[in-house]
């Protein structure tokens, strides 16, 4: 069996499906969601009812907690702030307590799963060089992390280096330990536009990072019929 990890879906209800789509083959015992549900594109009920109805794991995202009041969207660039104040506006009061019960962090077995980083998971900072991984090694408890934020496919070994991993099979090490991140299901942004994805097989110990092409299209004239920022829907053709 293994487990699907999705992360920055962004309410982008066509990236979804089609990862839905490529799941419907897979043996799965699990889905976790490592944040960002909401925020950026139009669809964010369809996307809160498709990831409620995969009975996925959650854990809060920096998006999820702006658009609930949660967090301050102060630092957010203007696109962002007004994609948030957008989703807020939308959403019910129901839809806002199921985000508001997410925790930070989460630890299953020997897996830990969050959003920004396992160090302040409060403080939406990313782990974009060795130093920032250094510290989430520091302070994990699990051999695993599986992280999501910066929207780019990786996997860090520890005491290792980055390894940047748009598609394919990545083999974990006996004993060794990794922050892997999922890259984005509904705004990639390593310039390819595919639906990014991972799934782990516990058993043969693999991470694989999985791309599914969508109709961004189709996206992209929700999110200019919804008001929301062009920019948010000329990004999505490039995945940046
Ligand atoms: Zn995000």
């Amino acid at each position: 069996m293994k487990i699907a990890i999705l992360s920055d879906i962004h309410s982008n209800l066509e990236a979804l499906n089609a990862v839905v789509e490529a799941l419907a083959i897979e043996p799965l015992s699990e889905t976790y969601c490592l944040g960002d549900i909401v925020g950026y594109n139009a669809n964010p009920h369809e996307v809160i009812e498709m990831i409620q109805k995969m009975n996925a794991v959650c854990v809060a995202g920096n998006h999820d907690h702006a658009a609930v009041g949660l967090t301050s969207t102060d630092y957010f660039n203007p696109v962002a702030k007004e994609a948030a104040q957008w989703t807020a506006q939308q959403l019910s009061e129901t839809e806002k307590d199921w985000i508001k019960s997410f925790p930070y962090i989460q630890k299953i077995g020997n897996i830990t799963l969050v959003h920004a980083t396992p160090y302040e998971p409060k403080e939406w900072g990313y782990i974009l060089t060795a130093h920032d991984a250094k510290k989430a090694f520091e302070v994990l408890e699990t051999d695993l992390c599986f992280i999501g934020h910066s929207h780019l496919p990786f996997v860090f070994q520890e005491g290792k280096g980055f390894v940047f991993q748009e598609e394919g099979v990545f083999e974990l090490k006996e004993g060794e330990r990794y922050i892997v991140n999922a890259g984005s299901v509904g705004q990639p942004r390593d310039r390819n536009p595919n639906a990014s994805f991972v799934l782990f097989d516990p058993q043969k110990k693999t991470v694989d990072f999985k791309r599914v092409p969508y109709d961004f299209k189709k996206t992209q004239s929700k999110i200019l019929a919804a008001g929301l920022p062009s920019f948010l829907a000329e990004r999505l053709a490039i995945g940046r």
